[in-house]
């Protein structure tokens, strides 16, 4: 499979004959929709100009938003370095083949990707990194073996050393991210299911995750925030947090620390584990509060989790409209860029997926793909 960008003969273009879903509402209308460069310049009945292209029978949503990913994770297999970015380069064209126009990296890529993917020498998503988790020593993103000590799976400067102890430690750690381009600051709340399984689990003090988050701020930066248990999450969206990761274990406090967070449940890693019916039990002890849902798959070089199976397991607590939104308007708003993208509007970025069918079923939504525009440019598969 080779991904092309398609000749663009004039830069207006007039998308004619779908249905167009407004993730804010629920809603779909028909409407032609006409992109003008790389905005949406109009959005309504019998529009005309430019080219044709005739989306009937179909259903234009916005480019979809996945709020965590990991395009370029480490792999256990001692591979050398070159690989672990190589990998990422069908990742990404993948993810744009998708649909998926916008992701925030939840760790593993450097700013080196942002640079590539401008630059054009990659094709895929607008790229958002935060770089590695820090965390304590003990805690997630301390990689650490008994007979090795530390063990740094990436030994690159361009990934600076995420470890901290003390509030101090901490605001030098998340310096450290932001000198080396990260756009988001990632924080191991707690640890991984692993450790909490193993009864490890080290977590950041309260000080130290005011710190984190104060000295993100102060550097122009938001903090996501790993955390499986109530009592991680707790700590984490007290200090200010703006997105919970998982979330796996929420309680009615875990919830009540929540109200002015984002909620990312990432149910996809887990769905066939024990922990399954758990998490959606959360995730309903969320939507019942009213905290604010937005997408992210966790995706990784991993089989069966990508944002289509993390939309399908949304989409069976949320309903098909909501896990859309989830995707769309509200991934747009945790990541402050609903001023951009995130919706069907004039003045918006011409990031659109035109789907198969007029409904709103996520069931099979790569099955539906028949087009998807970047930026204003339609991306195509072409062998
Ligand atoms: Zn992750």
């Amino acid at each position: 499979m080779r991904l092309v960008r398609l000749p663009q003969g004039t830069r207006v273009t007039v998308l004619a004959g779908a249905r167009v879903f407004d993730p804010d509402t629920g809603e779909t209308t028909r409407a032609d929709v006409r992109l003008d460069g790389d905005r949406i310049a109009e959005v309504g009945p019998g529009l005309d100009g430019g080219e044709r292209v005739d989306c009937s029978g179909g259903l234009l949503i916005p480019g979809l938003v996945d709020c965590h990913v990991h395009v370029a994770f480490p792999r256990t297999e001692p591979l050398p370095r070159s690989a672990r970015i190589l990998e990422a380069v069908p990742v990404l064209r993948g993810l744009l083949a998708r649909g998926i126009t916008t992701v925030r990296d939840a760790w593993g890529a450097d700013a080196g990707f942002k640079h590539a993917l401008r630059e054009g020498w990659l094709t895929g998503p607008d790229l958002l990194v935060s770089l590695r988790q820090l965390g304590p020593t003990g805690g997630l993103g301390d990689s650490w073996e008994p007979p090795a000590g530390a063990v740094d799976t990436f030994g690159d400067p361009s990934l600076p050393d995420p470890l901290f102890d003390g509030p101090d430690a901490a605001r030098a750690a998340v310096r450290r991210m932001v000198r080396a381009g990260a756009d988001w600051i990632k924080i191991g709340a707690g640890g991984a299911m692993a450790s909490i399984r193993a009864g490890v689990d080290v977590r950041p003090a309260d000080d130290e995750l005011l710190a984190v988050v104060e000295e993100a701020r102060r550097c122009g930066r938001d903090v996501m925030a790993h955390a499986h248990t109530a009592a991680a999450v707790v700590s984490a969206a007290r200090a200010g947090a703006r997105s919970i990761e998982h979330g796996t274990f929420l309680d009615d406090s875990a919830v009540a620390a929540m109200a002015d967070a984002w909620y990312v449940p990432t149910l996809s890693p887990i769905s066939d584990s024990e922990f399954a019916e758990t998490h959606r039990r959360s995730l309903r002890l969320a939507v019942e509060a009213g905290i604010r849902i937005a997408a992210g798959s966790d995706l990784a070089p991993r089989p069966h989790v990508d944002l289509a199976t993390e939309l399908r397991l949304l989409a069976a607590v949320l309903g098909d409209a909501a896990a859309l939104k989830a995707a769309t308007s509200e991934a747009a708003r945790l990541l402050r860029l609903d001023d951009d993208r995130g919706r069907l509007e004039p003045g918006l970025r011409a990031d659109l997926v035109l789907l198969d069918g007029p409904d709103l079923d996520v069931t099979d939504l790569p099955g539906r793909i028949r087009a998807v525009w970047h930026d204003g440019e339609r991306v195509s598969e072409a062998s």
